[in-house]
């Protein structure tokens, strides 16, 4: 939570009252200039508490809409939101990876061994790999990805906000969703699909529309 000022207080009290109220309306209430409010009310709408609707001012979201907002966050299950994952086999070469991911227009294919999850390449691996001067027909993408157990995964169970924390956390554009198999009291991770930056972004526009 963060610390309300008394002059942020105030305008909040003002927008209650009067919304919706444009800032200059609210500056003449508190007899202020219109730059002297503005950072005020940025910081009131970034929080949340104020919603800004251009050329007509004003709106105050109250405590209960906020926990709406978030508590839908945390009930969308990455598993009903995901897209198909796009997976490549650890012995592909670097320049079938590169072909895949313009053929599937993805940013990270999900690698595969004997049909389980053994890692990650992404853009930036495959560009590391051509300017690291490897014979791309000839290296196989098991040497220049991200491998397990260094993963990071998701639960199809897990919501969309959990998938995102992760992808922000670890600065990463995706996460797999798995369902893990337990083999001879190992485990496997079946890739049945991704969440990526898009997803999430697309979850944004629904909820704001
Ligand atoms: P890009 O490299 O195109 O910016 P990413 O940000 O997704 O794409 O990848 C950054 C690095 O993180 C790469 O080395 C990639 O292999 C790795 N990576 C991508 N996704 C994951 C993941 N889910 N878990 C662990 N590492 C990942």
């Amino acid at each position: 939570m963060i610390e309300l000022k008394n002059r942020q207080l105030e305008i909040l009290q003002i927008v209650k009252q009067n919304q919706p109220i444009t800032s200059e309306n609210i500056a003449k209430i508190l007899n202020v200039s219109r730059s002297a409010l503005r950072s005020d009310l940025s910081i009131l709408t970034m929080a949340g508490m104020l919603e800004a609707k251009p050329k007509v001012g004003y709106f105050y979201v109250s405590e209960e809409e906020r926990k709406k907002i978030s508590n839908y966050l945390h009930t969308i299950r990455s598993g009903n939101v995901m897209s198909l994952p796009v997976v490549i086999d650890e012995k592909s070469t670097v320049y079938e990876a590169i072909v895949m991911m313009f053929l599937e227009d993805v940013g990270s294919l999900y690698v595969v061994s004997g049909g389980y999850l053994a890692g990650v390449v992404s853009r930036k691996d495959l560009l590391k790999a051509m300017i690291g001067g490897a014979d791309i027909n000839k290296v196989p993408i098991s040497v220049i990805m991200t491998r397990m157990p260094n993963i990071v995964i998701c639960y199809p169970t897990e919501s969309i906000y959990e998938a995102a924390e992760k992808i922000l956390l670890h600065q990463i554009d995706s996460v797999p969703i798995v369902e893990e198999k337990v083999i001879n009291g190992e485990g496997f991770y079946k890739v049945i699909g991704r969440v990526s930056k898009t997803n999430i972004t697309n979850q944004f526009v629904e909820i704001g529309k």
